[in-house]
């Protein structure tokens, strides 16, 4: 039999609106979809009605398959002659273990197709009007990950300062840790930042204030996953979309 194909797909930051073309397509299409915990209800209800969904969860709270377990899953399908879609949020490449996927269905000889998504620090700037770079404020930017395991040992030495913009994924359990490495690594406590929860759907907050009260806004406002830190000068200048959206925490 020939086998199916694996389709790594990015759903983006959550508005159906926000998927390429070709994600819409094959979401529409799909005889069966494998999500995680990041995809929205509104995307997932493009699927067609008779489509099997699979979830593996990511979230901490939720019953999460383990990453093995979902490249099996994936690759079964696929040597048992369907097409698959592997939805994910944001971009499968950022954080997304899209590369793990891609490796284990090669490994199994499966054809796999990956579709770009809208990574969530291209939908938080476009919702919030923080443009990541700027003439006048940045002209680098990098995304890191803020997650527990191994934290203390990453190398983001340079990566946040004058003219530099970081974006930090999986970092509100952490966010004291995180303010404190920025910190022992020579940035300056009064580093303006924006925390962007739920960017892009209708529950979005966005909170603002320098790097040293970066825990206090975590706890003050009970921000919870998914959310973004972006630290950088490029969060302090003013737009009247981020006016209408921010609140402003002090050190
Ligand atoms: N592949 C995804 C990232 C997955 S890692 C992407 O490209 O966006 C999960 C992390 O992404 C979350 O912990 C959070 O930091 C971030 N994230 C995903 N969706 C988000 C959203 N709508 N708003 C804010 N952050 C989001």
């Amino acid at each position: 039999m020939q086998s199916g194909t694996i389709h790594l797909v990015g759903a983006g930051p959550g508005d159906p609106e926000l998927l390429t073309l070709r994600a819409a397509r094959l979401i529409k299409n799909a005889s069966i979809i494998v999500h995680d915990g990041l995809v929205g209800p509104a995307i997932l209800d493009m699927a067609h009605p008779d489509a099997q969904m699979v979830c593996v969860a990511k979230s901490r709270s939720k019953h999460t398959l383990p990453q093995e377990d979902i490249n099996a899953l994936l690759v079964r399908e696929a040597l048992a002659g369907r097409d698959v879609v592997r939805l994910k949020g944001g971009d499968p490449f950022v954080f997304g273990r899209g590369g793990e996927e891609m490796e284990a269905a090669q490994a199994a000889g499966v054809d796999v197709q990956v579709v770009p998504g809208i990574s969530a620090a291209n939908g938080a700037a476009a919702a919030t009007g923080i443009a990541l770079t700027h003439r006048d404020a940045a002209s680098i930017v990098s995304f890191v990950a803020g997650q527990c395991k191994g934290l203390s040992e990453q190398d983001w030495a340079g990566l946040a300062g004058k003219g530099r913009t970081l974006v930090i994924y999986m970092g509100v359990k952490t966010a004291p840790s995180i303010a404190e490495k920025l910190m022992a690594d020579g940035l300056a406590p009064d580093t303006p930042l924006a925390v962007v929860e739920n960017a892009c759907r209708t529950d979005m907050r966005v909170l603002r204030g320098p790097l040293a009260a970066l825990p206090d806004i975590v706890e003050a406002h009970k921000v919870k996953s998914p959310a973004l830190i972006i630290i950088g000068d490029v969060t302090a200048r003013e737009n009247a979309a981020l006016a209408s959206l921010v609140s402003e925490i002090s050190a």
